[in-house]
């Protein structure tokens, strides 16, 4: 039987917390969310039609502090998934040591056949519609998949507007303009690429000899590719919805990203033009011979049905989910290191945590301080990590889950159940 993600990620609570010899009853709390909204976005369409739309928030985990995660619009997100990517930034949150717990949020929606102006009226009718549940001490969104620093800007005066004062640390991922943080929109690439080289240390391999390829070249996968070419790294594959490029000789990563990102919305890969590069779709990109793999696009990409064809050493999480449950018991079988994204993809909300902090205090950091407590965090929590994996012997992603579910409980038990 195929797993959903969410059963997915269940399954690995419940492995993890068995280990760990977690209170079963405790399991039981961790394993469901705390409040799920689910809330009908009627828009009027620039031909003066009106579409209504699904939007969700899920509220995981507040145990440890108020709940965060993004908001992504895209036409598969369902309430299962939005449940699972609400429960994994639990984990991810407390792996990286941030006061704070998990949610997440998506509007079913297609956003590449929808206008700007039609986007920012369904952004600010489903900020109305989820107001009652976030806040800046309660809930806070951020950007993920197809959505940025204009939806949290619309967002944040949505919310603004109704309560009478402009609020900037009700969204994380804002632009400069609006009170973001330096560092935060590279943030999560940067995370990715810190976490790859940490991993490069720990196997004695140099990042000059490496091979790279990314799936995805959104926010995670472009700016990772990007700073993982400047460390010496060798891109050989990179893809997108339309598919993507290879060469085994490495890709001109500066060139394709100016290219890509010249136009807005990013034009696809496939228009980008080189008699260097061949063309490769998703699925073949996963299985090319590569010493590294970063799935940095969706939920449930390396599956039973390809995980054997996998060729990379590592396997580095830029997405959330990107690997099954089932298929990564395969590549712990054939000692494949997974980093996983509860750690690798933690640098966007460790730099919103930043932001969130900068914004109460109406003092803002420089970026080489932004990125310097990057750095030192996420390196703590990989080094923890890592070391609890040597421990255990068993994967990252166990070691991650151990660790993560334990301080959940622990706040969770030192709280005791109300009432
Ligand atoms: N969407 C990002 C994630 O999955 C960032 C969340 C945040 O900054 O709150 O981690």
């Amino acid at each position: 039987m195929v797993r959903s993600f969410y059963e997915s990620v269940l399954a690995q609570i419940d492995q993890e917390a068995k280990k760990i010899g977690l209170d079963p009853g405790i399991t039981s709390v961790i394993k469901e969310p705390e409040r799920q909204l689910i809330v009908s976005i009627p828009v009027v369409t620039d031909s003066d039609d009106i579409r209504v739309f699904t939007g969700y928030r899920v509220q995981h985990s507040s145990a440890r502090g108020p709940c965060k995660g993004g908001i992504r619009y895209h036409p598969l997100v369902t309430l299962d998934e939005i449940k699972a990517l609400a429960t994994l930034m639990t984990l991810k949150c407390a792996v990286a040591h941030i006061p704070f717990g998990g949610a997440k949020g998506g509007i079913t929606c297609n956003p590449a056949q929808l206008s700007q102006r039609e986007i920012q009226r369904l952004t600010k009718r489903y900020a109305a519609a989820i107001l009652p549940i976030i806040g800046s001490k309660t809930d806070i969104p951020a950007p993920d998949v197809n959505t940025s620093a204009d939806t949290m800007g619309w967002i944040m005066d949505a919310v603004s507007m109704y309560k009478g004062q402009t609020v900037l640390d009700i969204v994380t991922g804002k632009s400069l303009e609006l009170g973001g943080s330096l560092g935060r929109f590279e943030a999560t690439g940067r995370g990715v690429m810190l976490t790859t080289l940490a991993a490069l240390e720990k196997l004695h391999r140099h990042p000059k000899d490496t091979s790279i390829v990314i799936q995805g070249f959104g926010n995670v996968g472009s700016i990772a590719a990007k700073l993982l070419a400047e460390k010496g790294c060798k891109i050989i594959g990179i893809t997108d919805i339309s598919g993507g490029i290879y060469n085994p000789d490495g890709l001109d990563i500066p060139r394709i990203y100016n290219h890509v990102y010249s136009t807005k919305p990013p034009c696809l890969l496939q228009d980008y033009d080189d008699k260097k590069v061949s063309s490769v779709t998703n699925e073949e990109l996963l299985e090319l011979e590569t010493d590294i793999l970063i799935p940095a696009a969706l939920e449930n990409q390396i599956t039973l049905g390809n995980v054997d064809h996998i060729k990379a050493q590592l396997i580095v999480e830029g997405a959330n989910g990107p690997v099954t449950d089932k298929a990564d018991g395969v590549l712990n079988e054939k000692k494949i290191i997974v980093i996983p994204g509860i750690l690798a993809n933690s640098g966007g909300v460790i730099v919103s945590y930043f932001e969130w902090v900068q914004g109460i205090q109406s003092f803002f950091w420089d970026l080489k301080e932004v990125n310097a407590n990057l750095k030192k965090l996420i390196l703590k929590s990989f080094q923890e990590v890592w070391d609890m994996g040597q421990k255990e012997a068993t994967s990252l992603r166990s070691a991650a889950y151990m660790l993560s579910l334990k301080k959940v409980a622990a706040s969770l038990e030192q709280r005791g159940i109300f009432p």
